[in-house]
């Protein structure tokens, strides 16, 4: 790890390393960008080998930092969970599965994968908009903010449709596991702050929509029940994780 980046600040962050300003203290940039483009696709063979190395690279490391501490390795290996721990694990499943919120955020994201699929034709509307230029309706200044603003709004919604959901389980299974497990100090949570991430993220893809509902204003009916599902998802979570607000993420927050 470069001695310039900030410990954890991939844990509670978007993603979207394209528009993040912290790519150059980042060990996930860092690593990541190294790939190639057959190492970032799933579908390729080279992803998966990727994968395995690092599998195989952190068990060394594992490995080594007990040996170093004098715990027997083979013994974590070999670990088989007892039929309560494993009862336990299918409940926590259950629990961020089948929580109103992530049936909530289930619920968005196929709202928006039709929307932004289906629903909506861009082409379309970036036709309409040369017309109104040739018409002298719009200068081509105002048509070229409007159509990056568009493309803005959408890349928005995009990028955050499946996310919102991944960042509520996480928050869900963590709040699980500290309630299985408390600590008796006041440490900051993992649960909080991955519950802090998905709340920005809920509040971009509102912002984002509401901006495409002054642009598409014949999708009012879907844009609107957008918009109120990811109000609803914002009031469970904020009801669920309290402290979510105040959690300091690396980097971000500090
Ligand atoms: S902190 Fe920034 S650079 Fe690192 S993984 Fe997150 S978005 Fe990408």
């Amino acid at each position: 790890m470069g001695d310039n980046n900030i410990i954890g600040i991939h844990n509670y962050c978007d993603r979207w390393c394209e528009r993040c300003v912290f790519t150059s203290k980042c060990e996930v940039y860092e690593s990541t960008s190294k790939l190639s483009s057959e190492q970032l696709d799933s579908d390729n063979a080279e992803f998966w080998d990727n994968l395995s190395s690092n599998f195989k690279q952190t068990i060394d490391l594992l490995k080594k930092e007990a040996e170093k501490r004098g715990i027997d390795f083979s013994e974590i290996e070999n670990y088989e969970p007892s039929e309560e721990e494993q009862q336990n694990e299918l409940r926590k499943r259950d629990f961020a599965k089948k929580h109103s919120v992530a049936v909530l955020s289930r619920k968005y994201s196929k709202l928006t994968l039709a929307f932004t699929k289906e629903d909506v034709d861009l082409t379309e509307k970036v036709r309409e908009l040369v017309k109104q230029g040739h018409l002298g309706i719009k200068t081509s200044e105002e048509i070229g903010t409007t159509t990056a603003d568009i493309g803005d709004a959408f890349e928005v919604v995009q990028w955050y449709m499946f996310f919102i959901e991944v960042k509520i389980q996480r928050a869900l299974s963590g709040k699980f596991d500290e309630a299985e497990d408390p600590v008796d100090f006041d440490f900051p949570k993992d649960s909080d702050g991955s519950a802090k991430i998905a709340l920005i993220a809920i509040e971009k893809s509102m912002a984002a929509y509401a901006k495409l509902h002054t642009y598409f204003p014949e999708q009012e009916d879907v844009i609107l029940n957008a918009l109120s599902i990811l109000q609803q998802i914002k009031r469970g979570v904020e009801l669920e994780f309290p402290k979510a607000y105040s959690f300091v993420r690396p980097g971000f927050d500090q």
